[in-house]
């Protein structure tokens, strides 16, 4: 399995923490908030925290994020496993909810309220912010939390009208719990934040039991404390909660109701050119029906991906690759097209299909001398197998493979031009066909039957194309694709500004006989394989080719990628 990149300023941190004895295991986890499916930067986010565990024998914890329940479904937290398995990775025991901590966050919120250190406040959303100040200014004290003011809470009240917050008896957004950290603060997080809402909406794991939930920023801390996390990392626009994150915990630690004060360390986010990696915007993008649903072969999520043919194997090395570090990064694409490809040329098995075809007929094409060879699915890979490439009188080849009036540097087939069809034998254009509005529309050819696996003789023929026999060939719906976006930085507000309107071309493709094996018999994502159609590119067969009405199954290849070489000319 890939390892993250061998060295980045976490893997040193943790190496030291090791050496010191500070910590004898490490323990690290992945938090994503089920309320969307996971993308291309969350990859980054998983490699780091599982290769971590993996690499210096720890564990890591997958753990939802539960506390917007407006926002999180079981079905996106059933693809955010389902995604994290197929990028090649387990966590430790069960899968973990900041909801299995509700009742904890709720006591020691009482906790901080005994203390003296948490208030109820009436303040509305829109009178917090206005008093919250800004980097310049101060922020004004709640007169909720001010000794001074005829509104101030005692303890005791505070924690009687916390109770009736809980049990429901105030509207939801009348009241919210505070921490009283400090309201001039240069740190803005540090003015007393916000750490309990009243929301009357149904979770989906606790269902009603609660009209009251916890703020990330008070359930990140003590969930990872909890769990004896001991490296919690994160991507930098967490840097300024810190302070909060280890105030929280430095409390509860000294009163003994957490096992630990984890270190929340920050690495920068992955971003990369012509994506969007927001969940909120990718959201948007399935809303507007730009793609089809969260998995569209074009979304960068890693269902998405998975969809597209891209391999776990090809994306961790992507990601490997990009390293971790502090600074902001937009990704060139093509490092991880150079990934995906460098993985799918080692392991996919490559056949021959065409896309926009040309019919050849091989007149002398003669079933007692005409023989067919036997072609290794991949050149270096063995194991792969071979099929016989079953030559007909009729075949089809790609339409650009052949020119009328050959431009120069042109190879490949021209009038009273030879070429060698791939796996079989050199072939000469004798005449050109052509219908009623001039268009081409079939070629004449006649086989060199002395050409079988060998040079002709006196000449040299250049170019080789690859075919399929029109006969034998299967036909499949192959879709072509494109990136969702016309620019490289897909910044801003208004990104659908920029999109592709030609993110997605359908053809018809015809396929050799042997492109059947590579079918999956049942529509087990998981089995699907990333083939090869030879100087095309790579595909993989879809699983949404049941026709509902006709119950039928139609065959539909995804286009992964293209090929960087090809042995066209
Ligand atoms: P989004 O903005 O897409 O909703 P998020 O950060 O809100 O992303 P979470 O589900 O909270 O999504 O993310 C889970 C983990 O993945 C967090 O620890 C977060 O830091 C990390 N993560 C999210 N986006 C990226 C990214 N682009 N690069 C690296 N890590 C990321
Ligand atoms: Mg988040």
């Amino acid at each position: 399995m890939t390892e993250i990149a061998a060295n980045n300023f976490i893997r040193t941190i943790i190496d030291e923490d090791l050496k010191t004895g500070k910590h004898t295991a490490i323990i690290t986890r992945f938090p994503p908030e089920p309320n969307g499916y996971l993308h291309i930067g969350h990859a980054k986010a998983i490699c780091l925290n599982f290769s971590l565990a993996k690499e210096f024998n720890g564990q890591c914890n997958l753990r939802f994020d539960d506390t917007n329940p407006e926002k999180e479904t079981d079905e996106y937290a059933r693809s955010i496993e389902e995604g994290i398995k197929w990028l090649g990775f387990t966590w430790s025991g069960e899968v973990k909810h900041a909801s299995d901590y509700f009742n904890k966050l709720y006591q020691f919120a009482e906790y901080f309220i005994e203390q003296g250190l948490a208030y109820v406040c009436d303040l509305s959303l829109e009178q917090m912010r206005m008093q919250r100040g800004d980097f310049t200014t101060s922020g004004t004290n709640s007169p909720y939390r001010d000794p001074h003011h005829e509104y101030y809470r005692s303890i005791e009240q505070n924690l009687l009208l916390f109770r009736s917050m809980k049990n429901g008896e105030f509207a939801d957004g009348s009241k919210t719990l505070r921490l009283k950290i400090d309201m001039s603060s240069p740190n803005m997080n540090l003015r007393d934040p916000v750490i309990y809402r009243i929301k009357r909406v149904h979770h989906i794991r606790t269902g009603d039991k609660w009209c009251i939930y916890p703020m990330y920023d008070y359930t990140h801390c003590i969930s990872d404390a909890l769990e004896g996390i001991t490296h919690s990392c994160c991507t930098l626009e967490f840097e300024d909660h810190r302070p909060l994150y280890d105030w929280i915990l430095s409390h509860l630690l000294k009163a003994r109701l957490v096992p630990c004060h984890p270190r929340q360390i920050e690495f920068s986010r992955l971003e990369l050119q012509y994506t969007v990696t927001s969940k909120r915007k990718l959201n948007q993008l399935v809303e507007m029906g730009v793609v089809d649903g969260w998995d569209d072969p074009r979304m960068p999520t890693l269902l998405g991906m998975r969809r597209r043919g891209y391999s776990a194997e090809g994306l961790r090395l992507f990601i490997e690759r990009t390293g971790v570090s502090k600074s902001p990064n937009n990704v060139d694409f093509t490092l991880l097209e150079t990934s995906i490809r460098e993985h799918l040329e080692t392991v996919a098995p490559r056949i021959m299909a065409v896309l926009n075809p040309l019919k050849v007929v091989l007149t002398n094409y003669n079933d007692g001398v005409t023989v067919s060879r036997e072609a290794a699915f991949h050149p270096q890979n063995a194991e792969l197998g071979s099929r016989i490439c079953t030559i007909s009188k009729n075949i089809y080849i790609e339409a650009d493979d052949f020119q009328e009036v050959p431009e120069e540097g042109f190879q490949r087939l021209r009038p009273g031009g030879e070429i060698r069809l791939r796996h079989s034998y050199v072939i000469k254009c004798d005449e050109v066909v052509k219908g009623l509005d001039g268009k081409i529309i079939q070629l004449n050819c006649s086989i060199d039957h002395n050409t079988l696996g060998k040079n002709p003789e006196g000449r040299k023929v250049k170019g080789v194309i690859h075919w399929v026999s029109q006969e034998l060939a299967f036909t499949a719906e192959v879709r072509l694709y494109e990136q969702l976006f016309t620019e490289d930085k897909v910044d801003g507000q208004d990104f659908t500004r920029f999109l592709n309107p030609d993110s997605l071309q359908i053809v018809t493709g015809y396929i050799e006989p042997s492109g059947k094996d590579f079918l999956p018999d049942e529509t087990n994502i998981s089995q699907f394989c990333t083939i090869q159609f030879e100087r095309l590119g790579y595909f993989v067969p879809d699983f949404t080719g049941v026709d509902i009405n006709t119950k039928s199954t139609k065959v539909i290849f995804n286009k992964t990628i293209g090929l960087k070489d090809t042995w066209k000319k």
